[in-house]
């Protein structure tokens, strides 16, 4: 590819046949991506469905019942080895099918998470998705954006890239479009493009894009960024553990009966035959799939809400989330900016009538009702106010909305209120000849003006402007004061400061360094309420064990004042951003910030020390973010989660999940739907395993009694293939336990299989599979025929592992309740295995096939009585031993 950055703008927009101002025809961007291909990076290859089915046949459970059908054609036990085979079918289809149509969902939700930019096509400027952007495009840059294809800069003003992505430079690099190379420089120096993968921080721009795709400098080295993802979760990986470690005990169950079958001196046939039973019943045959299904249907039920997760794994963490931290403003708050109250640096008050952003209202001192222009320094600050701004007012229909930053659109409703604005100051001859916009480092904006003379104007953050206020240590003592008794109502504080005939330069070094001498004119109190649904949310979380804390840029009072307001447990534990970095890689930082509920005036970098330190603590923590500068402490958090509405492209690229509503709210409903899910593939494995431990059990003890067996390899593969499969299935959509939200969260070391989850399977397994061994010695010692008792063995396990459900739905007491029937699809599936079993009694063909005989209303009634009875004692014990 040629080198653009030795190209000059004009030169390079030949190249591509394009222009400036009118960019590429619609047309002609279609044919450049018929050209070119999509702007992508192929990370991975989207799984194919042979890749998947490949997965499903490739792997231990297919091994070795695949060798258990061998070993029973060799015996001759010819239906057994078809019988084996079909079930091998079955379970490879299953897992097949199921996955192949989770990742087709997975595949459409990840369709909703795509990235846009802006460029100039046709002579408008429209917002397209990433992927179809063309060489030739021409991309309009903004703070926030990320950029999307290697670019040639047409225009810069105060251009910076942050491009850590591709440099591993952490530091913003400023861009100049007139900047021209003759020799070849490395890529972190060329100022003169920008590159696909990195983001503006600051300033604005335009440039035409020179590559896309996998010609990227970014696409070009993404083989390095491969392949350090993969797709398993880790309740996969447990899984798959927790199956392998089933199986080895089965092998080591069937070895240790052969080897006992020989000392016995019992026929090598029959023991060979006992030992694949065993095998047989011990693998679980419609695991694999279990996981993924489970997590992508919850996928798609987070999207419904509003919640877009972007992997399975995330679906997971965030059921295990013991922290939020959240952004307070637009996040806990509405975003609503209103200035309700304001004092001058003279000690003046005045409040402001009016809500939201409908630019009317009144002024009142004292209680009544005064007319600014006769209040000559109130009106100066408010004109200040409305032009240190950069946000502008629309209307429709009646409904006001601020384009820009909220905090500027609150004064330029100040001034409307009043009949001041930026236009009509500008159209009396006042020109604007500087800016340095607002940022989260700095807390301040400065506006520069000149009109006879230059006029600065600065509004910002109280604490940061009363520093560099030209005034002795007692006024300022008095300014602070003010602050804090506005701040102290929960209002966000905000400063208005000027210098009259300003002297001085206007680069931004030298507006941000070198202000020292500024006269402060005021104070506004800002209210923005919380959003209505906050303090419910706020409840919730905090009754589920999971601490809420807030993080803002504001003055700690004012956070602290919000904080009580929307219930905040500990909302007078403030720490600032100061302190933090005082304490910071101290011994004592780490357990401070466990207490503290609310930080402060922190900035960007804060916000990744607390993700690290809480981290380090063993906490799950799921931290909110909106800015460029968010996005390491995105990356860095267990879930990074990105305001829709509110957020840049480049936090929506670094987090887990995207808030397409912006509402905290909608964190706590998708944590709970991801305890859901956890708690559901977790009564999933549990019930299919106790029902293969019952199986276990019984034929164990048969073995060592020196019985016949007690059923048969078929009715295993029955029970395992049909009776248990629709109930398990079900249990994936078991509603939310009355106590889910009011349990601690899951720690990170309590994983799936855990003591006392080992503990309930072997129980069941013992309890069940005993009562089991003694239904059948009774029924053989009572001269029942071998099938008969086989027969009613094997029903009495279907029933009794139906039953064993109700143990499984409920952590602690029993499943019969209404909950039960709410879900519809396990009722459906019970009466689907009660009649399926019966047709594998009574059904003469099914008689043939399985071996069975049809039994007697006397056995029926031994049968419920028995299973019913074990299934209780079962969660009698469960009580006793607190398996909970
Ligand atoms: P947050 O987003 O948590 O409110 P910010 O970093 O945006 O935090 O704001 C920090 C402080 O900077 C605010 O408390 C306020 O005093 C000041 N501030 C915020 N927005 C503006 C703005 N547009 N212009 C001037 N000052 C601002
Ligand atoms: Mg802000």
């Amino acid at each position: 590819m040629e080198n653009f950055y030795q190209r000059t703008p004009t030169e390079t927009l030949e190249y591509f046949h394009s222009d400036q101002t009118k960019g590429l025809s619609k047309q002609g961007a279609k044919e450049a991506l018929d050209t070119y291909g999509e702007n992508t990076i192929q990370q991975q290859e989207s799984t194919s469905p042979w890749k998947l089915l490949w997965h499903n046949l490739n792997n231990l459970i297919v091994y070795l019942l695949l060798a258990a059908a061998l070993l029973s054609f060799a015996m001759g036990e010819t239906i057994e080895g078809i019988a084996v085979l079909i079930a091998v079918v079955i379970a490879v289809m299953t897992g097949f099918v199921t996955e192949l149509r989770a990742q087709k969902s997975i595949d459409s939700l990840q369709e909703m998470i795509y990235t846009t930019a802006k460029v100039i096509r046709d002579g408008q400027v429209m917002e397209v998705e990433s992927a179809a952007i063309v060489p030739g495009d021409i991309l309009v840059l903004a703070e926030g954006d990320a950029i999307a294809a290697d670019a040639r800069l047409l225009e810069s003003r105060n251009l910076a890239c942050i491009e850590s992505a591709l440099t591993g430079e952490s530091e913003a690099v400023e861009k100049n479009a007139e900047e021209q190379y003759d020799e070849d420089v490395p890529l972190g120096d060329r100022r003169n493009v920008v590159f696909a993968g990195t983001a503006v921080t600051r300033g604005n721009g335009y440039a035409v894009v020179t590559a896309t795709g996998m010609k990227t400098e970014v696409g070009k080295i993404s083989d390095m960024l491969t392949g350090n993802k993969s797709a398993k979760t880790p309740l996969d990986i447990e899984l798959d553990k927790l199956g392998k470690a089933i199986i080895i005990a089965a092998l080591f169950a069937a070895v240790t009966v052969l080897i006992a079958g020989l000392l016995t001196d019992q026929p090598l046939v029959e023991m060979l035959h006992i030992s694949i039973i065993l095998a047989v019943a011990a693998i679980p045959e419609a695991m694999p799939a279990v996981s993924t299904i489970t997590l992508s249907r919850g996928m798609r039920i987070m999207a419904e809400h509003k919640a877009l997760v972007k992997t399975l794994s995330a679906v997971e963490t965030l059921g295990a989330t013991s922290i939020i931290a959240s952004d307070k403003t637009g996040t806990l708050t509405e975003n609503q900016m209103t200035i309700a109250e304001i004092i001058l640096s003279n000690g003046e008050q005045y409040t402001v009538t009016g809500k939201g952003y409908e630019p009317t209202g009144s002024f009142h001192k004292e209680g009544q009702e005064i007319s600014v222009n006769e209040e000559p320094a109130l009106q100066a600050m408010i004109e200040n106010g409305a032009l240190c701004t950069s946000a502008s007012l629309k209307e429709t229909d009646g409904q006001f909305e601020v384009l820009g930053d909220p905090t500027d659109g609150a004064f330029v409703v100040l001034g409307k209120k009043e009949g001041i604005d930026r236009q009509t100051l500008m159209d009396q001859g006042i020109e604007k000849i500087a800016e340095l916009p607002f940022d989260s480092e700095n807390k301040f904006m400065i506006t520069v003006y000149e009109k006879e003379q230059r006029t600065l104007i600065m509004k910002g953050a109280p604490d940061v402007l009363i520093e560099k206020a030209a005034v002795d240590r007692s006024v300022k003592e008095q300014l602070n004061d003010i602050n804090h008794t506005l701040a102290s109502n929960g209002q966000r504080v905000i400063a208005v400061a000027q210098i009259s005939n300003y002297q001085g330069g206007l680069s931004e070094s030298e507006l941000t360094e070198s202000l020292d001498n500024i006269e402060i004119q005021g104070f506004v109190g800002i209210i923005d309420p919380p959003r209505t649904d906050v303090k419910e949310a706020v409840k919730i979380a905090q009754e589920a064990g999971i601490r809420v804390k807030m993080i803002t840029g504001d003055h700690p009072q004012t956070a602290s004042m919000i904080a009580q307001e929307i219930g905040l447990i500990d909302f007078d534990k403030t720490m600032t951003g100061k302190e933090i970095d005082a304490l910071a890689g101290k011994e004592e930082f780490n357990e401070r910030i466990k207490e503290v509920a609310v930080f402060a005036r922190v900035s960007p970098e804060n916000k990744l020390q607390l993700v690290k330190a809480l981290r380090e603590e063993g906490e799950i923590v799921s931290m909110t973010g909106d800015g460029v500068n968010d996005a390491p402490a995105l990356n860095g958090a267990d879930i990074g989660i990105a305001m829709g509405i509110r957020g840049t492209e480049v936090a929506k690229e670094s987090s887990d999940m995207i808030l397409t509503d912006d509402r905290f709210g909608t964190i706590v409903d998708a944590i709970k739907e991801g305890r859901i899910i956890f708690d559901n593939i977790k009564k999933y494995v549990s019930f299919l395993f106790s029902c293969n431990m019952v199986e276990i059990v019984t034929i164990f003890l048969s073995v060592i009694f020196l019985l016949p067996m007690p059923i048969q390899p078929l009715h295993i593969l029955f029970l395992n293939l049909v009776i248990d499969i629709a109930p398990a299935m079900a249990l994936a959509f078991e509603p939310a336990e009355e106590d889910l939200m009011k349990r601690q969260p899951r720690s990170k070391e309590d994983s799936l299989v855990n003591k006392r989850f080992l503990g309930r399977i072997i129980l069941s397994g013992i309890v069940i599979g005993l009562t089991a061994f003694g239904f059948f010695s009774f029924l053989i010692q009572t001269n029942h025929e071998l099938a008969y008792a086989q027969t009613a063995t094997f029903t009495f396990m279907a029933i009794a592992q139906l039953m064993h459900i109700f143990n499984v739905r409920k952590q602690s007491g029993f499943g019969l309740d209404k909950s039960f029937f709410k879900n519809k699809a396990l009722i459906g599936a019970l009466i689907l295995s009660i009649g399926l079993q019966l047709s594998a009694v009574y059904l003469p063909f099914m008689n043939e096939l399985l071996g069975t005989s049809p039994l007697q209303a006397g056995t029926w009634g031994i049968i419920f009585l028995a299973a019913s009875l074990s299934t209780l004692v079962v969660m009698g014990l469960k009580k006793a031993f607190q398996l909970k």
